[in-house]
């Protein structure tokens, strides 16, 4: 094995798949010539890091194993390694990890017969979350509260260089799933429940990450590739469990689904990771039509389609599709599934699909085509010109890094939703201020799930950060003091003569199944803590870090109430700096708020019909787009460029805003549509565009927007053929602030022939 492996990495009249001048389709052709069977399966085939640990087993860890790694990386060729979750090399600082994966990819290249690097996958989904040091970003529910793509791009950036930094190539991430049930324990980890939102953050996020690093640069950045997932429904289980095979109309799937998804795909992500769910009966991990004609035919997808934990093998274990793993193994990788992601496995899916193979249930090509699509990725990263990074300056290039912007975007997704008799900013006649709640110290509550300890780490061992307390404490003016009372009794006891009382609530930490929750509300001490607090006649702040709404119940109602998200480690600043008007609370809910429980799913793009109000179900406490400023703003005027346009043509239009408060601030512009007469029902208001804007206090200024008319588009007709979307002609209202703007949208070109309301097929 390493004797030819070494004969074939000379470059000069080498082989032609090691030459960097040659094209990427050559090289893929020229390198897939040379592969087996088991080399190809090997390249289409995921383990865990753990498993080239310790005794190569699944919890073992510990030092990289030669034994592990002869098994795995040379004997099975395997093509990719990952590290999720919360695992990671055991002593985890970015050195530590660089050196791990760094001896990892050296192994492949140096064992594996061809000199095949391998692909590090790794779940950095807010800030390289895994590694302790790195700096922990807000979460993806946090970012979608800033409405500000940009901001967006620029998170995913710092995260993949830090990821690039310590020698992984694959971050999973972002995630595309929208927020439309709260008992969803994934919830956090969506940019929300708007398509049109999600769908636009998640482009700017995959922008972030691939464009990280420029091959351009003299010594050749690393460069990272983004996924899309969990591609595609997983985000509606139908009770709202994690996992929990979905039912969905085609129309809803396409419509809204379905969008966010496709923004990514389009912005370039380079793989997309599939839903582990099924949907509408079908397991998506074999769903010919999600994986093939939907992502690759209609929108054009040519990345890596891997799958999700185990899902493989769970079509013939779990989901009871296949009758043995080669038949899986068959359905998947027929349907789609590139790459399997079967993290503790010896190799029994590499065994099962050489089966299914020469069993004549998988043709060749497919394989070739899985495997070069693998190895395609591999040369467009770069890996086979660059597969190592310095271990030694990863710490360098991590620790710290990004922390300004952590910041920013902290600050950016603060949304304040409660501001009674003007409690906040605190003014200089506050001069005592009670911190309590059990979320007031508490990073790890900040930072959320799919963060290093978050599960609790060693002594002495943090991560960095401020705490909300910390965060107060260093903004506190002089004069003014600043008490902590974690004993609620304490709390209410110091509250009564203090000039505010600011008590952090929220809710644990937790991933996937295990932060699933049937009620999502504030938890009963936390209710009663703010209930007594209230009694004391003095103002209360509630600051909520949590990945959700929470029903209040009888706590809310107070003077003021900051929705704070999981805002990461520099959270406890960007909360201090609202609290003080340091920074004005610019963010807008990107999702709706439930005043009781049981309103599941909740989303305010409701149907008519569903009447506003408990009865119906939609009785919100907090509605999608909400959010306070210490200043004011006005809509002055909405103007479309024309009072007609034909479908298929964008709509632009221009909106004047107004700062009329005393502060500059930042303000969020949605655009909503609204449809007076349609052939299918549309909801009362639907987003199609939106913008941020700085202004001046007293500024006015005309801003630019435009929905590209695959926006206006609908899936038509009767429920027995859900055809394309479609743009209907007919009268639609466009709405910003408080103006409105009434448009015709006329027959297109070439659609005059087709009968209304018919789908196309
Ligand atoms: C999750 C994915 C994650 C993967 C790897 C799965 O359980 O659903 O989101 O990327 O694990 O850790």
């Amino acid at each position: 094995g390493a004797e030819a492996g070494a004969g074939v990495r000379a470059n000069a009249g080498g082989p032609r798949y090691r030459d960097a001048h040659a094209p990427v389709d050559e090289r893929v052709a020229d390198l897939l010539r040379r592969m087996t069977l088991d080399e190809k399966i090997g390249q289409m085939t995921q383990i865990a890091l753990v498993k080239l640990q310790g005794d190569c087993g699944e919890t073992g860890g510990g030092e990289l194993n030669e034994r592990c790694m002869a098994a795995v990386l040379r004997d099975r060729a395997v093509g990719s390694v990952l590290s999720g979750g919360g695992s990671g090399p055991p002593v985890n600082t970015p050195r530590d990890w660089a050196r791990m994966v760094g001896a990892v990819q050296r192994y492949a290249v140096e064992h594996s017969r061809l000199g095949v690097p391998v692909l590090y996958g790794v779940d950095a989904v807010h800030g390289h979350n895994n590694v302790l040091g790195a700096t922990v970003l807000p979460h993806q529910i946090g970012l979608a509260a800033t409405w500000d793509p940009e901001l967006v791009r620029a998170c995913a950036e710092t995260t993949a260089r830090a990821v690039a930094a310590t020698g992984a190539d694959w971050a999973f991430a972002p995630v595309s799933d929208l927020a439309r049930d709260r008992r969803w324990g994934r919830y956090y980890e969506t940019f929300g429940e708007d398509p049109l939102l999600a769908g636009t953050l998640a482009a700017a996020a995959v922008r972030g990450t691939e464009n990280a690093g420029s091959t351009d640069t003299a010594g050749g950045a690393k460069n990272v590739a983004a996924t899309v997932k969990h591609f595609a429904g997983y985000s509606e289980p139908s009770n709202g469990h994690d996992r929990v095979p979905a039912d969905v109309s085609p129309r809803y799937l396409q419509d809204t689904l379905l969008a966010p998804y496709r923004a990514a795909v389009e912005a370039g992500a380079k793989t997309v990771m599939v839903n582990s769910s099924a949907l509408n009966g079908v397991p998506v991990t074999a769903s010919r039509h999600l994986l093939t004609t939907v992502l690759r035919e209609q929108w054009g997808f040519t990345g890596v389609t891997v799958s999700d934990w185990q899902d493989v093998r769970a079509l013939w274990t779990t989901y009871k599709v296949a009758a043995d793993y080669p038949h899986a193994a068959a359905l998947a990788v027929n349907a789609g599934v590139d790459m399997a992601m079967e993290p503790y496995e010896a190799g029994e899916f590499a065994d099962a699909l050489r089966t299914a193979v020469r069993a004549g249930l998988v043709p060749g090509r497919r394989i070739d085509e899985a495997a070069g699509r693998v190895l395609r990725l591999k040369f467009t990263l770069g890996l086979f010109e660059r597969p190592y990074v310095d271990a030694e300056r990863a710490n360098t290039e991590v620790l710290g890094a990004g922390r300004e912007l952590a910041r920013r975007a902290a600050g950016a997704s603060q949304v304040l939703l409660r501001n009674d008799k003007g409690v906040l900013p605190f003014g200089p006649s506050v001069k005592k201020i009670v911190v309590t709640g059990p979320h007031a110290d508490d990073l790890a509550a900040q930072a959320g799930g799919w963060t290093v300890g978050w599960q609790g780490l060693p002594d002495g061992v943090r991560i960095p950060g401020t705490t909300v307390l910390e965060g107060i404490r260093q903004a506190a003016p002089k004069g003014t003091r600043v008490v902590h009372a974690p004993a609620p009794a304490d709390a209410v006891a110091q509250g009564r003569d203090a000039d505010a009382t600011v008590v952090v609530v929220g809710e644990r930490p937790g991933a996937e199944g295990g932060a699933d929750s049937p009620r999502p509300e504030l938890p009963a001490d936390q209710r009663e803590l703010v209930r007594s607090l209230k009694e004391t006649g003095r103002p209360v702040v509630v600051v909520v870090l949590a990945g959700r709404p929470l029903v209040l119940g009888d706590a809310d109602g107070t003077e003021g109430l900051l929705m704070s998200w999981l805002p990461g480690g520099e959270g406890g600043h960007a909360v201090a700096d609202v609290l003080f008007g340091a920074a004005g609370p610019s963010g807008r809910l990107p999702v709706s708020w439930p005043r009781r429980t049981g309103n599941e799913p909740l989303y305010y793009q409701q149907l008519p019909g569903t009447n506003a109000g408990a009865e119906s179900g939609h009785d919100v406490a907090y509605d999608f787009g909400d959010g306070l400023s210490y200043t004011a703003y006005r809509v002055e005027s909405l103007a479309l460029d024309a009072p007609s346009v034909p479908a298929g043509a964008d709509v632009g239009m221009t909106v004047r805003v107004h700062d009329t408060g005393p502060r500059d601030g930042e303000m969020i512009i949605p655009v909503y549509v609204s449809r007076p007469v349609g052939d299918v029902l549309s909801p009362p208001r639907r987003l199609v565009a939106f913008t941020k804007v700085r202004l001046k206090a007293g500024e006015a200024r005309s801003v630019r927007l435009t929905v590209p008319s695959k926006v206006l588009a609908v899936t038509p007709g009767d429920i027995d053929g859900a055809g394309p979307p479609r743009v209907e002609p007919g009268p639609y209202v466009f709405r910003a602030g408080a103006r409105t703007a009434a448009l015709e949208i006329t027959q297109g070109a070439g659609e005059g022939a087709r009968p209304r309301g018919k789908s196309v097929r």
